[in-house]
């Protein structure tokens, strides 16, 4: 968005390559640099979508932005592309966490997935006395977040936190993050507490089973929650994430002065 820019760094970042593979790569992308792309990114680009030598891909890094990239030598495990252009820096994002306790594979997918789309900085996996999942596959849960980032045009990623005690996070909480707690036995109303909560900020969801009473009131006792109902409605765990986010993102996120005072890159 600086000036002097060309235009395709602007507004959109797939203005004129939208029918461009667009991929995510865990590498340091920088003008002119040639890399090798690793085999699932090379297996796509070149047997499911049929690219060659001399076509465009688009690349980013969750660092430095997004870039067109051209390939130099097609291979189906280790295609080789040199960056051409910077389209666009890496985009701000919002200070919300995405507090959650883990859930069945299927619906923990979906949420890192709806975390990523809807523009969470950081999804952390919460531990409680109901959890039901004992074994967590970060990297799964990774390469939803990867796919839904490649997909929805975002150039950075959710920070994946390893599983934490609902103890442990609460006793190491930082004194300037507000901990929006869904609470499904009640709480305030929800527009009204959120819009008086900007980042940076953290929504917390309890498991299918929901929180326990001294879990409850352990969580508010901490001096930054502000417990919330979501309805009058008991939802899914997925689902109360979810809306959850997307309301903060309505209420809090996306005011510009809150947006641009409390952004992480
Ligand atoms: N088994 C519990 C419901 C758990 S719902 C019961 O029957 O009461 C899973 C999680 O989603 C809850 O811990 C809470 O964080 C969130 N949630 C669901 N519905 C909610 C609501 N109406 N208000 C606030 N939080 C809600």
């Amino acid at each position: 968005m600086s000036e002097g820019k060309p235009d395709l760094s602007t507004a959109a970042p797939t203005a004129g390559l939208s029918t461009t593979p667009r991929l995510f790569v865990d590498a340091d992308l920088s003008a002119g640099g040639e890399i090798t792309l690793p085999p699932p990114a090379s297996h796509y680009l070149t047997q499911v979508m049929r690219r060659a030598a001399g076509d465009v891909v688009r690349l980013f890094d969750d660092r430095s932005g997004e870039w067109a990239a051209t390939v130099t030598v097609p291979h189906r495990k280790a295609t080789a592309v040199r960056l051409m252009q910077h389209l666009g820096p890496r985009e701000a994002v919002p200070d919300l966490w995405l507090c959650a306790a883990p859930l069945k594979r299927g619906r923990i997918d979906w949420v890192a997935e709806k975390a990523c789309e809807l523009g969470v900085a950081r999804f952390v996996p919460v531990l409680t006395a109901r959890t039901v999942i004992d074994k967590l596959n970060l990297d799964r849960l990774r390469a939803h977040m990867v796919e839904a980032a490649e997909q929805c045009g975002r150039t950075a990623l959710p920070a994946l936190a390893e599983p934490v005690a609902l103890g442990a996070l609460l006793a190491a909480w930082q004194p300037e993050r507000a901990l929006i707690f869904a609470d499904e036995t009640g709480g305030a109303l929800l527009a009204a507490t959120l819009a008086g909560v900007p980042a940076p900020a953290a929504i917390l969801i309890g498991p299918e089973g929901g929180f326990t009473p001294d879990e409850r009131a352990a969580v508010r006792a901490l001096p930054q929650t502000a417990a919330v109902s979501l309805g009058p409605r008991i939802l899914r765990a997925d689902t109360a994430a979810v809306a959850a986010v997307a309301v903060w993102q309505a209420m809090a996120g996306q005011v510009e002065a809150s947006v641009n005072a409390n952004l992480t890159e």
